[in-house]
């Protein structure tokens, strides 16, 4: 197993004068970082009622509570990821877990994927019908098979193989989703106004030792039919972690998400957004020639800095956008930035850093 370390700065000052976007970190620095989601869509302030904001913003500041503390008494980013989705899988105001949606034979049906930027191994479901935390599933998948993604029956069998919390489908049911697909069914509404808000939960971390990991946790689609799976259990699509880029979560109409590989995407364009840099600062620093052999420039010497992440992030979901796709993205960096990227009018989302800053916010003009 290989291991992908984020090697200590090393830039020199003609190096950092010619990468724009790199930012100095003192050696000394520990730090860590997590953003969370529950889900993207047309969340307006006149869409939900002050209570439900309220309980809203109390789940979530409880989710981001858990992490940060996880992460600041030195724990590991997969372990942050894994103990916050899990609660907000168990959050009935979400759609994973308790309080996932119905399909169209009023069923539910979750997928769920976790990747550990470390080493890339990961782990996916989709489909699953009886385990209470689909999260703790795809990490099982992750550590305990070969295999990365597994899918309806045998995702179950593995599931009670491996002694998860096994629940009925009861468990899952809510007045409130339930009332969504009867009037679905019932042509009253389309699945498009039920959707107004999508209710997926994710989250992504970089603990102090620079491990990224990411997670994400979905009932899907309301109404969804045939079997249908969305970005959330791909990897690639709704889940990325690589500790030489970043982590990345994401949220929304999961069929436009998997033909733009969004999490992938945008961890592709931050590594090769570095390597140019890179390349920019090893050019002058060459022309330098008493410095020629002096410095070796390696991947991890850059750091891009805050506003060079989001651009790149809110590229890929203007991209997004540009094929017809609606949702959001959290992200971690291996620089300690978290931070999110949507194009719907709001966000369930939160995000913590070890420099103190901690919110939580619903719509699109808050921070
Ligand atoms: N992305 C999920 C899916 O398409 C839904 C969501 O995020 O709300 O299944």
């Amino acid at each position: 197993m290989f291991k992908f370390a984020i090697i200590a700065p090393v830039l020199t000052m003609a190096a950092l004068a010619f990468s724009t976007n790199a930012a100095a970190q003192k050696d000394d620095d520990v730090s860590w970082s997590i953003a969370i989601h529950g889900g993207a869509g047309t969340i307006e302030r006149d869409k939900i009622t002050p209570e439900k904001d309220a309980e809203i913003r109390t789940a979530l500041n409880a989710a981001l509570a858990e992490g940060s503390k996880i992460l600041k008494a030195g724990g590991n980013a997969m372990e942050a990821i894994t103990a916050t989705i899990v609660l907000l899988e168990n959050d009935p105001n979400f759609n994973a877990g308790k309080g996932a949606v119905f399909t169209w034979d009023k069923t539910n049906e979750l997928d769920s994927s976790i990747m550990d930027g470390s080493d890339l191994s990961a782990g996916a479901v989709a489909g699953v019908t009886a385990t209470k935390n689909p999260i703790l599933l795809a990490r099982a998948v992750k550590d305990k098979s070969p295999h990365v993604m597994l899918s309806g029956k045998g995702a179950d069998q593995f599931s009670r193989e491996q002694g998860l919390e096994q629940v009925t489908p009861d468990y899952y049911a809510t007045p409130r989703r339930l009332k969504q697909i009867e009037d679905v069914l019932a042509k009253q509404v389309s699945v498009k106004d039920v959707d107004y808000k999508f209710g997926t939960v994710g989250a992504v971390a970089m603990d102090s030792n620079g491990n990224m990991a990411a997670g994400t946790s979905t009932g899907g689609m309301t109404a969804k039919r045939w079997g249908r799976i969305g970005d959330s259990p791909v990897i690639g699509a709704g889940t990325y972690a690589d500790n030489r880029s970043c982590a990345i979560s994401a949220t929304g109409a999961g069929e436009y998400f998997i033909r733009l590989g969004v999490a992938h995407e945008i961890c592709t364009r931050i590594k090769i957004r570095i390597r140019n840099t890179e390349k920019m600062a090893e050019k002058a620093i060459l022309k330098r020639k008493n410095q020629e052999k002096a410095v070796k420039f390696r991947l991890g010497n850059v750091r891009l800095n805050d506003e060079a992440v989001q651009k790149i992030a809110d590229e890929v979901i203007a991209e997004l956008g540009q094929i017809g796709g609606t949702g959001g993205i959290i992200f971690a960096t291996p620089w300690g930035q978290a931070g999110y990227s949507f194009n719907t009018p709001g966000m369930y989302r939160g995000r913590a850093t070890s420099d103190g800053a901690a919110s939580v916010s619903i719509y699109g003009d808050e921070e």
